[in-house]
């Protein structure tokens, strides 16, 4: 069945399927291009992205952009989105109730994204695509791995970068491998130049 981009949001903002939705402010659903090769999972919005309804763009997100920005990434490249569409109150993790009632959402959105990439921002993107709750992040990031005709890349959520700014370099690593995956594809024109990791910290919300 295909379903119009049109549908899938009037469904995500009508959605009642669980708690969540009694305290949104706004249903968070993406940011970029509605199709695009490279998808970004995180978790949940925060407050920030409740109030503005876009994944991303309080100060984990500005870190997530800077580090886009600087390897060239545009709006045409990506999709950026979250396990669960309503943020969760004082920003605890989602529960497996909470995500899994939301996951078929994210499997529409998925087809309607056509992602050849789906990074996974954080443990809990990567419990919801692998069902393994005990890997550890330290372990199992920046090794894509093929799941359904995707290739899906587990990385630190930004949040986590912020308060342990000296592993920055590892997801800039991973973002870099990202871009080297999508030029191989195809999907992205090689940089003039290899870009430096930019060390400033996004200003707080
Ligand atoms: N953290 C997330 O996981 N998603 C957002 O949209 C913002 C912060």
């Amino acid at each position: 069945m295909k379903i119009s981009w049109n549908d899938f949001v009037e469904e995500c903002r009508s959605c009642q399927a669980c708690p969540l939705a009694q305290t949104r402010k706004n249903v968070v659903i993406y940011r970029g291009s509605v199709v695009a090769p490279i998808m970004f999972v995180g978790e949940g919005p925060g407050a920030t992205e409740d109030e503005q309804g876009l994944p991303f763009v309080g100060q984990a997100g500005r870190l997530l952009q800077l580090l886009l920005d600087a390897q060239g990434f545009k709006e045409k490249d990506f999709h950026i989105a979250n396990v669960v569409k309503c943020r969760p109150p004082e920003n605890r993790v989602p529960t497996d109730a909470e995500a899994s009632a939301c996951k078929k959402l994210l499997g529409k959105q998925i087809l309607i994204a056509k992602p050849k990439i789906i990074v996974l921002l954080g443990k809990t993107a990567y419990t919801l695509f692998t069902g393994d709750k005990n890997a550890k992040m330290t372990q199992i990031r920046g090794v894509f791995l093929e799941k359904n005709g995707y290739l899906i890349l587990p990385t630190f959520h930004p949040a986590y970068i912020l308060r342990n700014n000296n592993e920055r370099i590892k997801l800039w690593q991973d973002i870099a491998m990202v871009r080297r995956k999508a030029e191989e594809l195809g999907f992205m024109e090689p940089l003039p130049t290899p870009p430096d990791m930019p060390s400033s910290r996004p200003s707080a919300d």
